[in-house]
């Protein structure tokens, strides 16, 4: 039995088996990672005799680059499908010891902590979007 249901972004409804996914945008990723080496670029300092040294203000952390969102939908609802797309089909990530497998999976991934996947886990007990617990799970 599944502890987990994919929701749709756009149709709010789960996504069953293999009629969707969890997915991220490459292209966004890529955007994003050049945005953060051109920040890590313009804060580090050259001449300190630690290698890597940083220097910023508070403000300067508002111009560091957004994370990218983890989108979720079915097939017929994606509005990108012919995205350059990081998925991950639903039917894979329904249950506790899956999502934990893909956790790490994607933790060994450098771009990771540039998505909200915390908040895709965050959301999981909370009943918000993209994963959920699954309602036979929830009856436990
Ligand atoms: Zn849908």
């Amino acid at each position: 039995m599944p502890d987990l249901q994919v929701i749709c972004d756009a149709c709010r409804k789960p996504v069953q088996g293999a009629e969707g996914y969890l997915w991220i945008d490459n292209d966004q990723i890529n955007a994003v990672l050049k945005a953060v080496a051109e920040w890590d670029r313009q804060h580090t300092l050259t001449d300190s005799p630690r290698p890597g040294a940083k220097m910023f203000s508070v403000a300067d952390l508002f111009d560091y680059p957004e994370e990218v969102k983890w989108q979720a939908h079915h097939h017929t609802c994606d509005p990108k499908q012919d995205a350059n797309a990081y998925s991950i089909q639903a039917n894979r990530i329904d249950t506790w010891p899956e999502l934990l497998d893909w956790t790490a999976h994607l933790m060994e991934k450098g771009w990771l902590t540039h998505t909200d996947w915390d908040d895709v886990l965050r959301g999981v007990h909370g009943g918000q979007r993209r994963i959920v617990l699954a309602p036979t799970s929830k009856e436990k």
